[in-house]
């Protein structure tokens, strides 16, 4: 199986014409949907990489490259090739990403030269240093067999894209389930063994900073309001209290973004100690209509799901990368493990079963979803 891994390195806007870019972007939008259009200002080389097969790797990036509508830009695939120390090279000569490893011990020695993209002049290189990034999934039998460009906020970007041919393993008696809710009530994870419950943890972003960062938010933006009501809309001073709440916002977000990666990686990491079956139960629409149900203002909710999506995204891409064996599996926390009479809640997120008198947090009622359906998948096994 071909497993895959992206790393986005934002390029010296200095170097970059954008609007060639994004020309490069559109053009490839018009390939996606199979239209071949062939500009006589560009260089042959560079509109031959437009029409590369670059669909079966596209979905690597986290924010997607499908073209959603007509003229949006899509990120352009690039081939790239590989100088090695020794002098060999693996890949297209005439590729306009060149990665040139001279040094093994020294990772910042190496460069990435990227050849006529940036803008559209004869012979024009951007040279970047190679991320360590890339050392790093070499190490681990990778290769750097594509490259994309493309804008994200305005800013030009290159993704790295690494491949690597890897083997599954098979899953021992463990099996680890992760329940993905929203920041508020964490991101619950239980480790189980031949149907017992070893360990489980809730996952918090630190959600009362969260919350201060966000009372700061809308305290400044009601000071806006009021300014601007009184005449001062044009003054410095809004400006800066907007800024002020903006960076606010923007560290929020870091925040869980951080939190969504560090997560994946320490989940993963677990699973692969054990050779235990990944479990993924992504419930975060049942999260948000949750959090609706408590009255929360919808960008409170917004905050509180942010880079959720990206942390199942990186848990999957993960797994695929380090061959652990995982399954997407509904786990519900509202129906009783029992019996499968609907719960009720109790003040304190503790969930009850009128008809048989099961009792628990309502976090763990995913694990002992996860424990009856590993019990009912053995007796499968050993029929
Ligand atoms: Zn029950």
């Amino acid at each position: 199986m071909k497993a895959y891994r992206t790393r986005l390195t934002r390029l010296p806007k200095d170097k970059c014409d954008v609007d060639h870019i994004r020309r490069l972007t559109a053009l490839t939008n018009l390939a996606y949907r199979e239209y071949e259009v062939w500009v006589l200002d560009l260089p042959q080389n560079i509109q031959y990489q437009l029409y590369g097969s670059f669909k079966n790797y596209m979905g690597s990036l986290v924010f997607g490259t499908t073209p959603k509508r007509w003229f949006a830009g899509t990120w352009v695939s690039l081939k790239t090739l590989r100088v090695y120390q020794d002098g060999s090279m693996k890949g297209d000569r005439t590729a306009p990403v060149v990665l040139e490893f001279r040094s093994n011990n020294d990772y910042k020695r190496n460069v990435i030269k990227i050849r006529q993209v940036c803008k559209n002049e004869p012979r024009y290189v951007v040279e970047l240093t190679m991320p360590k990034w890339v050392v790093e999934r070499l190490r681990e039998g990778g290769d750097i067999k594509y490259a994309m460009i493309g804008l994200k906020d305005d800013e030009p970007y290159l993704a790295l894209i690494a491949e690597r041919e890897v083997a599954q393993y098979t899953p021992s008696e463990y099996r680890l389930v992760v329940d993905v809710n929203s920041w508020k009530y964490g991101i619950a994870w239980g480790l189980i063994k031949n149907g017992k419950l070893i360990t489980w943890r809730t996952e918090k972003s630190d959600t009362f900073l969260i919350n201060t960062l966000y009372q700061q938010t809308i305290d400044r933006e009601r000071k806006v309001g009021k300014l601007k009501r009184i005449g001062y809309s044009g003054s410095g001073k809004v400006d800066e209290i907007k800024e002020q709440a903006h960076a606010r916002e923007s560290r929020i977000y870091r925040i869980t973004r951080d939190k969504a990666y560090f997560l994946a990686s320490k989940l993963v990491r677990k699973a692969l100690k054990y050779k235990a079956l990944l479990v993924i139960d992504d419930m975060t629409e049942e999260s948000r209509r949750e959090l609706l149900e408590e009255r929360l203002p919808r960008n409170v909710i917004k905050l509180l799901m942010s880079n959720l999506k990206r942390f199942v995204h990186q848990l999957e891409t993960l797994a695929k990368w380090y061959g652990v064996p995982y399954e997407f599996r509904r786990l519900p926390s509202t129906i009783c493990p029992v019996c499968e009479h609907e719960l009720t809640q109790l003040p304190g997120r503790t969930m009850v079963c009128d008809n048989c008198g099961f009792k628990a947090p309502r976090d763990k009622i995913p694990m002992y979803w996860a424990i009856r359906l590993s019990n009912s998948d053995r007796e499968v096994d050993e029929d």
